[in-house]
């Protein structure tokens, strides 16, 4: 088969040894961009979310180039995440395409569908090459979240402008290339050595500290974040992104499959702002809020798609959080109309604000 998924940041490097593992050629769709965007909202129900909207932008541009096989996530929360492969494929059968639809989600009750999808997506391979594919997939996530973190240290301290995001491009395709876990180390070391090489100043100077929380695919995919990360690098914040892909493979995958709890800490956090689970990461934005404040950041922005609802049910809890303990919290709501010019000026008011209220603690 050849088979296409959606983007989510860099998720595609990892995913295309996953699948190449599993015996089956990959179509990587292009990246996202206005043209995907666009695609996604003439073809879906207008009230949908943002990121069902860019999935299928993201499809039908990669069965344009040539897959028949479709590989999605699924949920079983109360989010709509769990309905999207339905309403995808749907999408995808009235304007013709004809591809295998395959929808990874954890059996929950009488789910005839899921052995024989299974099945499908393993009947290429072996053990052996399996295998392979999944440790090659979990070295090269490893190592490309180990350099999207350490960009977000040193963006804001970068001695050449816009140095850390050319050289994080190229570092990203070779890891992507790289068909051993003695490549991918090797690419891995040299990339963190060159991108710590670009600090003018100690990573221990001292910038603002933001924490960025909010609804994973948001977080994490530049193309409808608008770049945050970037923006927030450049207006010398250092950014901590409570979100991410490493821990929730180990904890959703390896813990959970296990039969351990995951969520305890998430909880302690919450207690008294919110009992538990509401879908998608809406627990986490709230826990993750409060971590914040009591690890003295200076500010944490929430990023969230119109019409989220665990985020939405976050987001009316946020305030109270933040006259609690402290902490400065800027909500931002994304959908296909939000303007560049606007959310970066609400960025630098928010940059303005902490730096005054930092300057106001330093003189007492
Ligand atoms: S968490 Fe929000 S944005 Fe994500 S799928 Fe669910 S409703 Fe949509």
């Amino acid at each position: 088969m050849k088979v296409t998924f959606p983007h989510m940041g860099n998720i595609y490097i990892p995913i295309e040894s996953l699948v190449q593992g599993m015996g089956h050629d990959v179509v990587v769709p292009p990246m996202d961009t206005k043209r995907t965007l666009d695609l996604g909202t003439k073809y879906s129900p207008d009230t949908t979310c943002l990121p069902f909207k860019i999935i299928v932008g993201n499809l039908i541009e990669g069965i344009d180039l040539g897959a028949d096989c479709v590989l999605m996530a699924g949920g079983t929360g109360p989010c709509r995440l769990g309905y999207y492969g339905e309403v995808h494929k749907g999408i995808l059968e009235d304007l013709g395409k004809k591809v295998e639809f395959i929808t990874i989600e954890p059996p929950r009750g009488n789910n005839p569908n899921f052995w024989p999808q299974l099945g499908k997506l393993f009947e290429k391979t072996n053990l052996k090459r399996f295998a392979g594919g999944c440790l090659l997939a979990w070295a090269k996530l490893n190592a490309c979240e180990e350099l999207e973190l350490l960009a977000l240290v040193v963006r804001p301290r970068e001695r050449e402008f816009g140095s850390t995001s050319r050289l994080l491009k190229q570092a990203f395709q070779q890891i992507k290339k790289a068909q051993s876990l003695s490549a991918v180390g090797k690419f891995r070391e040299e990339s963190v050595h060159a991108v710590k090489g670009l600090m003018s100043t100690s990573e221990k100077e001292k910038v603002l500290r933001v924490g960025l929380v909010g609804e994973i695919y948001t977080v994490l995919e530049p193309f409808v974040n608008l770049q945050i990360e970037e923006r927030l690098g450049y207006l010398g914040v250092e950014v901590y992104r409570t979100i991410s892909l490493v821990d929730w493979v180990k904890n959703h995958i390896f813990k959970q499959g296990i039969g351990l709890r995951i969520d305890q800490a998430l909880r302690r956090s919450a207690a008294g702002y919110l009992r538990g689970f509401v879908g998608g990461h809406g627990l986490e934005t709230v826990a993750r809020t409060v971590d914040l404040a009591e690890k003295d950041y200076a500010g944490a922005i929430h990023i969230l798609p119109m019409t989220c609802m665990p985020e939405i049910v976050a987001q009316a809890i946020l305030p109270q959080i933040s006259e609690d303990k402290h902490i400065p919290v800027l909500s931002l709501v994304v959908d296909e109309h939000t303007g560049e010019a606007g959310f970066q000026t609400r960025l630098e008011a928010f940059v303005d604000l902490l730096h005054r209220r930092e300057r106001c603690r330093i003189l007492g």
